[in-house]
């Protein structure tokens, strides 16, 4: 069961401990089996799916289409809901809602809904052209109005960068397929209520997506499922700091959905520090794959470029970004780093981020500055969990910043500091193929 509510949520003490599947996360066939063996007619599943999906049910006594007896028996069986509770937080006057979610074992991941209104078409916009003539479906769907939730995967996160609230949480577990299907329920559900719906559904919530592939592909065949939330793969995006053979097995699946790379720098020495994956799939490798995503799918590649003063928004650093994306079907999404408890950095002033792309675009490489969203609540990735995780004590902060202040700075003038990957994150890869073996492909 789950409620919103206004009270702050803090990790229970004793957290429950419930292994009933939920029910938005079952995979196609497996409603249908159940449904059998309890001798219910298979029309019984098309009951369900809509309970869950259309009505948003929260238990399964909303399931009101069912007898009471198939009903009790699916509530031994499967949680209606896997998210205990919700705690929003509203900013940016109403135009961004932070939702911290509570899950049944204690573990608290986040979701973020932005709203963006319908803007007045500018012509110019509005008849930018392929080269035919003919607006583009860019041009066109640029000024509808967007509702987009940004999801969690995991709670917390392995890979640890030193810019991100989530990283410096450190990895808990992977969610449930339902756990992050259950975020999107919830959001429509609070869509619902005003009358409106989601329309884009991205990925960049907390945790590393391509290190818990199957549960999110899952989750992405719910999402784009006529039958569940029928929301059209071009409509959903995926984030990746780097996992290179997940890009890999993406690209064999072909998916209709955007791929973007957290890349942050374009230099090894300095993404070894940013984004610490990089140790292992250094920015060659990580390109080369996006750039062979991008030729077999067809699908542009969108790459975020966190923008961190005086660390990775030199004119140097957009002269390197330009040639190493130069030629390729890319496009760099500028974002201003959210401020950070913890991090000696702080974001580029908006003049630094306007030269970055201005000379990013002169190199033929489009570039987008994407506004900060949600700062008056604590809205950068993960912040309100760390905060709920409490202070680390202050001598193991002063650690942290000097840490990066010194690898920073090794890495600024071109030295490769660091060169392993720290434990957790090492125990966090070990299951995708060993390097000696990257070679051979
Ligand atoms: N782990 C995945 C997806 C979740 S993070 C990834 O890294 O791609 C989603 C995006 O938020 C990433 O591009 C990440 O770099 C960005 N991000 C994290 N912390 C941020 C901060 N403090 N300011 C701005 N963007 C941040
Ligand atoms: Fe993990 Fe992404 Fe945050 Fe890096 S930016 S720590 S990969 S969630």
């Amino acid at each position: 069961m789950s409620d919103t509510t206004t009270t702050r949520l803090t990790r229970p003490a004793v957290p429950a401990s419930d292994s009933r599947p939920g029910l938005s996360g079952l995979g196609q066939g497996v409603l249908e089996a159940w449904l059998q063996d309890h001798g219910q007619p298979a029309y019984r599943a098309r009951q369900i799916r809509d309970g869950v999906w259309r009505q948003h049910a929260q238990t399964v006594a909303d399931l009101r289409t069912l007898p009471a007896a198939v009903r009790s028996d699916l509530d031994a069986a499967f949680r209606a809901d896997t998210i205990e509770r919700d705690e929003v937080a509203v900013s940016d006057n109403g135009l961004t809602e932070k939702t911290l979610h509570l899950l049944g074992d204690g573990a608290l991941i986040e979701s973020v809904l932005m709203h963006y209104p319908a803007r007045a078409a500018r012509r110019t916009s509005a008849f930018a052209s392929t080269g035919r003539g003919a607006p583009t479906a860019e041009a066109r769907t640029e000024h509808r109005e967007r509702h987009t939730l940004c999801i969690s995967s995991q709670a917390g996160c392995a890979v640890g960068c030193p810019f991100c609230a989530t990283g410096e949480l450190g990895f808990g577990r992977d969610l449930e397929t339902a756990e992050i299907l259950d975020q999107v329920r919830h959001a429509a559900r609070r869509m619902a209520v005003r009358g409106a719906h989601l329309t884009n559904v991205v990925f960049m919530g907390m945790g590393e997506p391509l290190l818990n592939l199957d549960r999110v592909l899952e989750a992405v065949v719910a999402l784009s499922d006529p039958e569940r939330f029928g929301l059209g793969s071009r409509h959903v995006v995926v984030s990746t700091s780097g996992v290179v053979p997940g890009i890999r097995r993406l690209t064999a699946l072909n998916p209709q959905f955007t791929l973007a790379i957290s890349l942050h720098a374009a230099r090894d020495p300095l993404r070894d520090v940013l984004v610490p994956l990089n140790r292992r799939w250094p920015v060659a490798e990580v390109v080369a794959a996006a750039r062979a995503h991008a030729r077999i799918t067809g699908r542009r590649v969108s790459y975020e470029y966190v923008m961190i003063s005086g660390v990775n928004d030199t004119d140097l650093d957009a002269d390197a970004l330009g040639a190493l994306l130069h030629g390729d079907l890319a496009h760099v999404n500028l974002i201003p780093m959210n401020p950070v408890a913890h991090t000696p950095w702080q974001a580029s002033s908006p003049q630094r981020v306007a030269a970055f792309a201005a000379r990013l675009r002169q190199a033929g490489i489009g570039a987008t500055v994407r506004a900060n969203r949600g700062q008056d609540a604590g809205a950068a990735c993960g912040q309100l969990a760390a905060d709920r995780a409490g202070e680390p004590a202050a001598p193991a902060v002063a650690h942290r910043r000097e840490e990066i202040v010194r690898q920073s700075e090794a890495a600024l003038r071109g030295d490769r500091s660091v060169d392993r990957l720290p434990a957790d994150l090492q125990a966090a890869v070990d299951v995708e193929p060993a390097p000696a073996a990257r070679g051979s492909r």
